[in-house]
């Protein structure tokens, strides 16, 4: 049996206000329910105004996943009951997203197919102790993006780095976050088995199961190889998975079930009659794609032409917390005029990352002088300067002793100064 995977990410949007109220959305260690006002709370003739930021933030990451950004957009009530939800609906997308389909390029070239990108409210946040319900609702009504994907991975460590990259992306365009432990980036995993002649037909199975609210890359790979084992026996022993929500359960090391699904929910969608529909120019288009910054991977592309780093180094610094050490990397870099040198050391040695850009330059001259090259590889040097100068070396022949001092500062240059200039300038004597 093959593996059909489908992903729903949520991301909340570290936008100043919530998403249809003025409450501040920056809820870390607040008070419980310190964060409400009428509109978040869900009370009775509160109106719900949307909020901009939130918007123009879920456009941005639309476009760096490649979506169609609509420009007719509009709010549905998704209708269910729940504690966290007072209203009985929540405001959601279904019909007219903010961004519609897209696709983000993994590192072997295989492209994720991305069905949609919309914007909605979170819930607020139950607690259950002592036979009681209590509910703190910091949470409710703070700007959440989903990112929709098509069943499209057969893989489950494709679905790992396309969650990490969008993680990343998320960061590098100031939306969100992203930090999975305070629940602001969390994950779903729809996940059923198909035979190979399916597969080969094309054929989706015709049920699913929903793992909700995975809270780490680790627990989704846990819960995806949990569930393409469970679901194997299941058929084996001749019986088809039931249509279900479950749970990954740490301590059990495996998936719980929550809620079976007898058929698809019907969630009675239908559009706010409280929110006007959404328009967006042309020109408000193209300018917040002029505002988008340095993607992962144009940055990789620069490193490796700007500064001559390996591709492999440059990924260190484009994906997870790598990227957060750019601007020392690129200050240090300056400092030392030894880019190779300063990548080397912010990779190998994680106890300096978090020193002074001045105590980390210290470092990397100081581990440059240490190495000395051979003679073969200042050779090897000499002669490409050579080369590369052929009017400078005819000026030293002619007499001219500067040119030598010339040809001995490119030999430095190309070694980043871990060459011993007396060396340097005794090979270009016999070598000239
Ligand atoms: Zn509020």
């Amino acid at each position: 049996m093959k593996l059909v995977l489908g992903l729903e990410i949520h991301i909340q949007v570290n936008a100043k206000h919530k998403m249809f109220c003025g409450c501040l959305a920056d809820i870390w260690q607040a008070e419980p329910n310190s964060h409400t006002c009428p509109t978040c709370l869900g009370l009775p003739g509160a109106l719900p105004v949307p909020n901009f930021e939130a918007v123009q933030k879920a456009h941005k990451l639309g476009m760096v996943l490649n979506c169609v950004i609509n420009t007719n957009s509009h709010f549905d009530r998704k209708h269910y009951f729940y504690p966290d939800l007072p209203k009985g609906y929540q405001i959601s997308q279904y019909k007219e997203p903010l961004c519609g389909r897209g696709c983000l390029e993994l590192n072997s070239g295989y492209c994720v197919d991305i069905e949609r990108v919309h914007l909605e409210e979170d819930t607020a946040k139950s607690f259950h102790a002592d036979g009681k319900t209590l509910i703190d609702f910091n949470k409710s009504g703070i700007a959440l993006i989903e990112i929709v994907t098509a069943p499209c991975f057969g893989q489950v460590t494709d679905a790992v780095e396309f969650c990490k990259k969008v993680q990343d992306i998320a960061r590098v365009c100031d939306v969100s976050d992203a930090d999975m432990e305070k629940g602001n980036m969390r994950l779903e995993a729809n996940i059923s088995l198909r035979t190979a002649e399916m597969e080969q037909a094309g054929i989706l199975p015709t049920y699913k199961v929903e793992v909700k609210n995975i809270n780490s890359f680790r627990f989704m790979e846990k819960a995806v190889l949990f569930e393409l084992n469970r679901q194997t026996e299941l058929f084996d022993s001749g019986q088809t998975p039931k249509q279900e929500n479950r749970g990954w359960d740490e301590k059990k090391q495996g998936t719980v079930s929550q809620r079976t699904k007898e058929e698809a929910h019907d969630y009675r969608y239908f559009p706010d009659p409280d929110i006007p529909p959404l328009h967006f120019s042309s020109e408000y288009i193209a300018k917040l794609k002029q505002s988008l910054p340095e993607l992962p991977h144009q940055l990789k592309t620069r490193l490796v032409k700007d500064y001559g780093l390996k591709p492999a180094s440059a990924e260190f610094f484009v994906s997870g917390l790598g990227i957060e050490l750019v601007p020392k990397f690129e200050r240090v870099a300056m400092l030392t005029n030894d880019p190779v040198g300063t990548a080397n050391v912010l990779i190998n040695k994680a106890g300096l990352r978090t020193s002074s850009s001045e105590d980390l330059a210290k470092e990397v001259v100081q581990k440059r002088s240490s190495h000395t090259l051979t003679v073969s590889e200042l050779t090897e040097v000499v002669s490409k300067v050579i080369v590369a100068n052929p009017e400078v070396v005819a000026n030293y022949k002619g007499g001219k002793e500067s040119a030598l001092q010339f040809l001995v500062g490119q030999c430095m240059r190309e070694t980043q100064g871990k060459a011993d200039p007396r060396t340097i300038i005794d090979l270009l004597k016999q070598t000239v």
